[in-house]
């Protein structure tokens, strides 16, 4: 049977400002500065949504999921990344594995990446193995570094039969 593999890359950005929550890939981390969105702002979750819409060749969140949408609003991320999933399950696709890189320079991100990696498996319907998340700083260079805000990669591996 012929196995049609396909990989995409998805990248994003948001501004950290006082007093919001941070949530990255589902989990909220306590900090005193939060992403500036229309959604959640999960940097994280939009990275990886671009990288799975990116594999199948179906454009980018901005376009599934305007910023001028009164129904995005706020949105859960988590809730977007599900209807991702959902248009590449109806097109026959389903993740392999993913691989997702956060960039800030605070807080320590190591104790929340488990939940972060368990939040993210139980949308995409995979093993927690199949998920990576990883944080880094950039050494307090740019934007992240001077805590201005947060950068997400991802790149997914998506298959079907
Ligand atoms: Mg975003």
């Amino acid at each position: 049977m012929a196995t049609n593999l396909r990989i995409g890359h998805g990248y994003d950005v948001h501004a950290l400002d006082e007093g919001r929550p941070l949530i990255l890939c589902g989990t909220e981390v306590p900090h005193e500065k939060g992403c500036i969105a229309h959604s959640d702002g999960d940097v994280a979750a939009h990275a990886l949504a671009d990288a799975l819409l990116g594999a199948a060749a179906l454009g980018d969140i901005g376009l599934h999921f305007p910023d001028t949408s009164a129904e995005f609003r706020g949105a859960d991320s988590l809730m977007l990344l599900r209807r991702v999933v959902d248009m590449l399950s109806s097109r026959g696709y389903h993740t392999v594995n993913a691989d997702i890189t956060i960039v800030m320079q605070r807080p320590k991100l190591r104790p929340f990446i488990d939940d972060m990696r368990a939040r993210l498996a139980s949308v995409l319907d995979i093993g927690i193995d199949r998920i990576s998340v990883k944080a880094t700083t950039e050494e307090r260079l740019g934007f992240t570094g001077s805590e201005k805000g947060v950068a997400a990669h991802a790149v997914a591996l998506i298959e079907s039969e």
